[in-house]
């Protein structure tokens, strides 16, 4: 596969404007100016943990501001957003005795507080919290988990920034206590492309490496838009243009990023910009089973699938290709919105390309049919063989630092570490000298169910804000303020801290992962396990490392095996994991700055060995969901901003031009229903009602668009995925009418 770059390309240039001056761009110079205005007092403190640390923020991975597929700076805007999490000092305490004032400001100001100082805890009737010492703090939380039946306690984790030490000590101390309750961000991100994943090729991550986008002949992103989410992929994508790759999008939306973006650290994109995609694909939101069917059935019947590698390493292909026969064009067309001959055009590109890697992110799992929708992808790259060679790959690519390895370290209801079934459970009690359950966990949203039907004693959550995350958050706010007990691990304070206790509610300050003493590791998309190193600096002198705060809340609720889950540091506990998750095997020799091995190798199911009972991969039959979609109705999808995860950074998307209230909607539907740009604007659905401005945006005519979280009371809870349940986000029915309606 050539991988020659041309010096200077014209033909992929964005615009001759220079700077693109006039465009809806990010502007990055300022965004380094105001991240030094941000981190000043600090900026030396902040300029080790750029140079020394690896980045909490996306899962691209990085060492320091460097990465392993390009020679050039690694650092984009998130990473400097989120420095200051890292960077400022503790608050001040008294502001936490006043929770309800607190809880009228918005995330953002509770996060520019500062840090949590120390313990402190809340009782019913109290107005807000106070000090509380650490010994006192855990032996009211380990008293309430021993008295606690283990059907009636959650842990939760985030993933922004843990490192997997915190998820492998975290769920051997659920797994202590007698339990598999413990679930973490992935269960709403990527939970449908581990599962197929596993079931179609028996691996459960991305089969390939960044750098089998560059030069290869056709990346294909679906429901994906690394422009917001991982910003440096684009200067990837940069150097995979110049060397001639082509880029096709399949997205409701022409994300203004994906057409066209600004590489600022590049000269010549920095100038002119580079157009990204060369094929634009506006399907319906929740069409993708409808349109990748309709493209696989062009690729076989004009005999364009690679035979003999169906033939010789596949199974399923029988079914799949009769279903295929069974469904009529005009059945894919109206699940898409796409008629065949566009099907026809991205099934060209995939028929002629000799290697390609597909790309695919929320837009394709966050459905209540996601598992189907990453069959279809899967069922596309296999009729090709696009998987475990050089250029070809299926890549699910993660939003935050710490999801890969959060179920890969066992931090998940449904899976031992290692991605091992809870069938496998003798295996890890005879590890570690005590009985692991082998009973489903409660999922994230399950654990939700079960505190607003007063079913939980102990909810633990480390990071993350269940009110911003779930959809519906009055159900979630009704059910955080059930649970007798709510313990919150953070760095600083989140808006479901400040839900009135049922009965005791506890705050437990975490150190970052450029604070522990020993040093972590994350896993990223590519599967690389990277050393990140304590950073010398300023310490938070009340907060703790989180695998610490685990482990002894398992310790004083089962004192008889306390010695089973204490660990000494982090080189103890990377040592277990290479003893239980054998992928991770080398993990227990990461000690210093740029340590690093990507387990699986470069390709995973190179060879076309594939580690299923067969040692063959699947295609799975999967029909088109039906269209919900009642007259005169619209599907909803929300998105994201100028933020991260649910952290919101700016009022106004830099890239769409759009504010947080905005309504994407398409031109000519604002024509019909008489709304020009900024016109108030009411959504309804049978959950809830949102308020927002209409936004005309090239979307595919019926859908429309919403920031997340703010359009979470639009989702209707009960959807979810039936093998991964994971929440739908995507698709909401809603009818839209003016305020004064
Ligand atoms: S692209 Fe992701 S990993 Fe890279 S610097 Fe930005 S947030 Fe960090």
């Amino acid at each position: 596969m050539a991988k020659r770059e041309k010096l200077i390309d014209p033909g992929n240039w964005a615009s001759l404007k220079p700077f693109g001056i006039g465009e809806n761009r990010p502007n990055n110079y300022a965004e380094l100016w105001r991240a030094a205005k941000e981190n000043r007092g600090r900026l030396r403190y902040a300029w080790r943990i750029l140079r020394q640390g690896t980045c909490d923020g996306c899962a691209l991975g990085t060492k320091g501001m460097h990465d392993w597929t390009m020679d050039e700076i690694h650092l984009c805007n998130i990473r400097l957003r989120l420095l200051r999490l890292n960077t400022m000092p503790a608050l001040d305490p008294a502001l936490l005795a006043d929770a309800a004032a607190l809880s009228r400001k918005s995330g953002a100001e509770l996060r520019e507080l500062g840090r949590l100082p120390y313990p402190m805890v809340r009782r019913r009737g109290e107005p807000g919290f106070t000090r509380i010492g650490w010994e006192e703090a855990l032996d009211l939380a380990g008293g309430a988990l021993r008295e606690a039946a283990p059907g009636r306690f959650g842990f939760y984790m985030t993933s922004r920034g843990e490192p997997n030490e915190n998820y492998f000590a975290a769920q051997k101390a659920v797994r202590a206590l007698g339990s598999n309750s413990i679930d973490n961000a992935a269960r709403v991100c990527h939970s449908p492309s581990t599962v197929m994943l596993k079931e179609t090729l028996g691996v459960a991550a991305t089969t390939c490496s960044y750098e089998d986008w560059i030069g290869t002949d056709l990346i294909v992103f679906i429901g994906s838009n690394v422009a917001n989410n991982q910003p440096v992929a684009m200067k990837y994508l940069y150097h995979a243009k110049k060397a001639g790759t082509r880029i096709a999008v399949v997205n409701p939306y022409r994300e203004p990023g994906m057409e066209k973006y600004w590489v600022p650290s590049n000269v010549e994109s920095a100038v002119f910009g580079t157009r990204i995609a060369d094929a634009y694909f506006q399907i319906h939101t929740g069409g993708d089973v409808a349109f990748l069917t309709g493209v696989l059935k062009h690729l076989v019947e004009r005999g364009w699938a690679d035979e003999s590698f169906v033939a010789d390493h596949t199974t399923g292909f029988g079914e799949t290709r009769d279903l295929l026969g069974r469904l009529s064009w005009e059945e894919l067309e109206t699940g898409c919105g796409l008629d065949s001959a566009e099907m026809l055009r991205l099934a060209t590109m995939i028929g002629q390309a000799r290697g390609a890697v597909f790309v695919w992110s929320m837009g394709i799992t966050q459905h209540e049919f996601g598992e189907d929708n990453v069959r279809a992808i899967v069922n596309l790259g296999l009729s090709k063989g696009f998987v475990g060679r050089e250029g070809c790959g299926l890549m699910p690519i993660r939003g935050h630092s710490g999801v890969q390895g959060g179920a890969e370290m066992g931090a998940y209801a449904t899976v031992l570490p290692g991605g091992s079934p809870l069938a496998d459970a003798a295996r890890f009690s005879e590890l570690w000298g005590f009985e692991v359950p082998t009973a489903k966990g409660r999922t994230a949203p399950e654990m939700i169910d079960a505190a607003h039907d007063g079913e939980l004693d102990v909810l633990v959550s480390s990071g993350g804000n269940f009110l911003e995350v779930l959809p519906d958050p009055a159900y979630t706010r009704a059910a955080l303020s059930r649970a007798r007990l709510r313990v919150h691990i953070d760095i600083c304070v989140s808006g479901q801290m400040l839900v009135d206790p049922a009965e005791t509610v506890l705050l437990l300050p975490a150190q970052t992962r450029y604070e522990m003493v020993g040093g972590v590791t994350e896993t990223s998309t590519e599967r690389r396990v990277i050393f990140s190193p304590e950073v010398e600096g300023p310490r938070i002198e009340g907060a703790w490392p989180e695998w610490r705060i685990f482990t002894e809340l398992a310790a004083r609720a089962r004192p008889e095996i306390a010695d089973k889950v204490r660990y000494e540091g982090t080189p103890q506990i990377r040592a277990e994991i290479a003893a239980a998750a054998p992928a991770y095997d080398g993990i227990q020799n990461l000690a210093r700055f740029g340590d690093q091995f990507q387990y699986g190798g470069p390709r995973l199911c190179a060879g076309w060995t594939f580690p299923t009972p067969d040692g063959k991969a699947r295609f799975s039959a999967v029909s088109p969901p039906p269209l919900r979609r009642a007259d005169g109705s619209y599907t909803v999808a929300t998105r994201r901003g100028k933020q991260f995860n649910s952290m919101v950074h700016e009022r106004k998307d830099s890239l769409t031009g759009a504010v947080r209230d905005a309504v994407l909607m398409n031109p000519a539907d604002a024509d019909r229903e008489g709304y020009s740009d900024g016109d108030p604007v009411v959504l309804s659905s049978a959950t809830g009602e949102m308020r927002g401005r209409v936004l005309r945006a090239p979307i595919a005519p019926g859908n429309l668009q919403v920031h997340w979280p703010e359009g979470e009371v639009l989702l209707d809870r009960s959807r979810r995925s039936p093998q991964a349940g994971i929440p739908d986000y995507k698709s909401a029915e809603v009818m839209i009418k003016h305020p004064s309606d």
